[in-house]
C-alpha cells in the first residue's frame, strides 16, 4: 500500500534571483514577505499518528498547507494510475514538479525500512520522464572550473521546454562529444531532468551542412594555455585565473565562508584591478582599499564597501571544519572537513597530520588522501594557508563527550587486533579519547595487539599504562 504526494521541483530557474542574491535579500523581513513563497508540509515530528495519510489529515487540521494531489493506493495499478493523472495535469498545477513520490502508508514500516545517507528507504520518487525540444547548438565553448576541469558547455538557440527558457547544455567532456558526434551548427533534441543541467540526448544528421567540421577540443588550457593532465584537467593550479578566480568564488560562497555583497561580479572586478588574487588577500582587502579609491569606481559607494568590509571582518573568526571544506581541495567537502576536523580538533593538529593518521581516520579513503598530499606537496598551496591561518581565529572543536572520564586522553595502537582497527578507533573516539599514531609522553594508553612494533618498547620506556587487547576489550565494555 503507498500514498503519493506531488514531488515539487525545487530548482531555481533564470528568472529567480541567484541563491546569492536571494540570501542578501532574505536578511530583510519585509522583502521576504512580499515574496510569493509557499510551502506544502509532508511529516509531523512527535505526532501520534500511524500513518502517513493520518499525518497529512492532522496537518490540514493544524492549518498546514497540505497538497490536496495525493492518494492512498492500495496497489500498483492505483499508484499508475495516479501518476498518469498528475503527469497529464502538470502543466495546469501552477508550479514546477518533476514527478511523484510513492510513501509506504504505515509509520512503523517506514522506521522499520529506515534510510539510507541519502535517501530514505520508504519512499521513492518516481519521475515523469525528461521534458524535451529541438534546437540548434550557435557555439561550443569550454569553461574551466576551480579544480581545472575543463567542461565543454552547448551555447544553444533559446528553446522553451517545459516552460523554462533553455539557453545551454552540459556536454560533459571530449569522449561524450566524439561518442555522440556533436559538433557547432547541429540541430539537437535537448532534454531537461529534474535538476541537472539540460543535456542533448540526440543529434539531428540529417540536418548537418556536408563540410560541417568536427569539433576540436583544446589540448591546452583555454585560459592560461597550461597543458592539460589525462583527465582534461588544467595542469596550471596556480597560474591559472580560472581556476584561480573559480576558488575565490567558492571560497566566499554560502558553501564556504559566506561572506556576503562579495558576488562574482564583485570578485571580478577585485581580481582585474590586482586587490584580490589569492585567497588571503581577501583578508588584506580593507588595508589596501586604504591607498585606493574606491568610492571613485562605478557601481561602488561607502555603504557598499563597508558593508563588504563588515561582512569579511565577521568572518575572521571561524570553524576549523569551514577552514578546511573552504580551501577547495579535490575531493575534501563539507562531510569530510567534518571528519578531519573532528579528529584534529585543532588547526595545528591538522596542519601537522602526516598519511598514518589520515590512513586511521574512518571514511577518509585513498584518494582524499593523495589528495591532501599533493595539495600540500604545491609550496604556493602551504604559503597560502599559512598566510590565511595567521589572519583568521581557527576554532577549535569541543568534543561534548566531557563528560566522559578519560575525554582528551590519547591512545596509541600497536600490532594486529582480532578487531578492525578502524572500528576500535571509532569505539575509543565516541568516548572522547584522542587517537594518535605515535607514543609520546603525552600517550595515557597503549594497545597492544599481536606481533605490536617499536612503539610498546617506547611506551613501557615512558611508563605508559599498556593494555593487552583482552582488557582493551573489557575496558569498552566496561566503558561504553
Ligand atoms: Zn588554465
Amino acid at each position: 500500500m503507498g500514498i503519493f504526494g506531488l514531488r515539487p521541483n525545487m530548482k531555481i530557474m533564470d528568472k529567480l534571483p541567484s541563491p546569492k542574491e536571494a540570501r542578501q535579500f532574505s536578511t530583510l523581513p519585509e522583502v521576504t514577505a512580499s515574496r510569493p513563497l509557499r510551502y506544502f508540509a509532508y511529516s509531523l515530528i512527535g505526532g501520534r499518528e500511524n500513518t502517513q495519510f493520518e499525518v497529512l489529515n492532522r496537518l490540514k487540521e493544524l492549518g498546514f498547507c497540505v497538497n490536496e494531489h495525493q492518494c492512498l493506493a492500495n496497489n500498483v495499478d492505483e499508484m499508475l494510475g495516479f501518476y498518469n493523472r498528475i503527469y497529464n495535469d502538470r502543466y495546469s498545477l501552477g508550479y514546477d514538479i518533476d514527478g511523484v513520490v510513492l510513501k509506504v502508508n504505515n509509520l512503523t514500516l517506514q522506521s522499520r525500512l529506515g534510510n539510507t545517507n541519502k535517501a530514505p528507504k520508504w519512499a521513492i520518487a518516481h519521475k515523469f520522464p525528461a521534458a524535451q525540444g529541438k534546437t540548434k547548438i550557435e557555439k561550443i565553448l569550454v569553461q574551466v572550473g576551480r579544480t581545472g576541469q575543463l567542461t565543454p558547455i552547448a551555447q544553444l538557440v533559446p528553446i522553451n521546454i517545459g516552460g523554462v527558457v533553455v539557453t545551454r547544455a552540459n556536454l560533459y567532456n571530449q569522449d561524450e562529444i566524439e561518442r555522440k558526434d556533436i559538433r557547432e551548427g547541429d540541430l539537437v533534441v535537448v532534454a531537461r531532468a529534474g535538476d541537472v543541467i539540460p543535456k542533448i540526448i540526440d543529434v539531428d544528421k540529417s540536418a548537418r551542412s556536408r563540410n560541417a567540421p568536427k569539433f576540436v577540443f583544446p589540448d591546452t588550457c583555454p585560459e592560461c594555455d597550461s597543458d592539460l593532465d589525462d583527465w582534461e584537467r588544467c595542469t596550471g593550479e596556480n597560474v591559472c585565473p580560472a581556476q584561480q578566480i573559480g576558488k575565490l568564488k567558492y571560497f566566499v560562497s554560502n558553501d564556504a565562508f559566506d561572506i556576503t555583497g562579495f558576488g562574482d561580479k564583485q570578485l571580478e572586478f577585485f581580481y582585474n584591478l590586482g586587490l584580490v588574487k589569492q585567497i588571503p588577500d581577501i583578508f588584506t582587502l580593507e588595508e589596501k582599499l586604504k591607498n585606493f579609491n574606491l568610492s571613485e569606481q562605478e557601481g561602488w559607494g561607502e555603504k557598499s564597501i563597508s558593508n563588504l568590509l563588515d561582512s569579511i571582518n565577521s568572518r575572521k573568526t571561524i570553524t576549523l571544519e569551514k577552514f578546511i571544506s573552504s580551501l577547495g581541495i579535490r575531493f575534501v567537502g563539507p562531510h569530510i572537513a567534518k571528519l578531519l576536523a573532528k579528529h584534529y580538533g585543532s588547526y595545528e593538529n591538522w596542519y601537522s597530520a602526516d598519511e598514518e593518521e589520515l590512513m586511521s581516520i574512518i571514511g577518509v579513503g585513498e584518494k582524499i588522501i593523495d589528495s591532501l598530499i599533493s595539495f600540500f606537496s604545491e609550496k604556493d598551496n602551504v604559503e597560502m594557508v599559512k598566510n590565511l591561518a595567521s589572519q583568521l581565529k581557527i576554532e577549535s572543536v569541543s568534543t561534548n563527550t566531557s563528560s566522559s572520564p578519560f575525554s582528551g586522553k590519547i591512545m596509541v595502537f600497536t600490532g594486529t587486533l582480532s578487531m578492525e582497527r578502524k572500528e576500535a578507533q571509532a569505539k575509543v573516539e565516541s568516548l572522547g579519547i584522542k587517537v594518535s599514531s605515535s607514543v609520546s609522553k603525552n600517550t595515557a594508553f597503549l594497545v597492544v595487539g599481536e606481533k605490536p612494533g617499536s612503539k610498546l618498547e617506547k611506551a613501557k620506556k615512558l611508563g605508559i599504562k599498556i593494555l593487552t587487547e583482552e582488557k582493551f576489550v573489557a575496558f569498552l565494555q566496561k566503558s561504553i
